[in-house]
C-alpha cells in the first residue's frame, strides 16, 4: 500500500527522482540527499510502513530483508573492510524526521558514538 502524501513512497514509485542503488520487489534503496557520511544510503520498503514501531511479527520477512539488503549495500559500496553504520531512527526522540520506515547505511569515514 502507498500513501499518496509520503516522501519515500513517491521516490519508491520513482515519482520523485533519486540516486537509486538497489530495488527489487519488495525494496528501494538510494542515496540521502543530505549525506552524513561519504556514504549515506537509505534502505525502504516499497509499501508505506510509518515506522519499525508500525511493524509486527508478521513483518520478521521485511525487516530481515531490509537488514539483508543494508549489508549487500554495504559490501558493494565497499564498506565490509572498514566497517558501517546501520541506523534506524523511531519517531520524535529517536529524530526519525521521514514517517515512511528506513535504514541508513552509514561509512566511508569513522562514526562517532554514542549520538547526541
Ligand atoms: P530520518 O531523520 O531518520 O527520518 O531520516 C530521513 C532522511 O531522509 C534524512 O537523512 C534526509 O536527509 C533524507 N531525505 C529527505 N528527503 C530526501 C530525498 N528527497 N531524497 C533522499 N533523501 C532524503
Ligand atoms: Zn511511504
Amino acid at each position: 500500500m502507498r500513501d499518496p502524501s509520503c516522501l519515500f513512497c513517491k521516490i519508491a514509485a520513482r515519482e520523485i527522482p533519486a540516486a537509486i542503488v538497489h530495488e527489487d520487489e519488495r525494496l528501494v534503496a538510494f542515496r540521502d540527499i543530505g549525506p552524513h557520511a561519504p556514504v549515506h544510503v537509505l534502505v525502504v520498503p516499497r509499501d508505506h510502513v510509518a515506522s519499525l514501531d508500525a511493524t509486527d511479527e508478521g513483518d520478521q520477512g521485511l525487516l530481515g530483508a531490509l537488514l539483508s539488503a543494508a549489508r549487500e549495500i554495504a559490501r558493494a559500496e565497499g564498506l565490509s573492510e572498514d566497517g558501517y553504520r546501520t541506523v534506524i531512527n523511531t519517531g520524535a526522540d529517536g529524530g526519525q524526521t521521514v514517517h515512511h520506515l528506513h535504514v541508513h547505511v552509514l561509512g566511508g569515514r569513522s562514526l562517532g558514538w554514542p549520538p547526541g
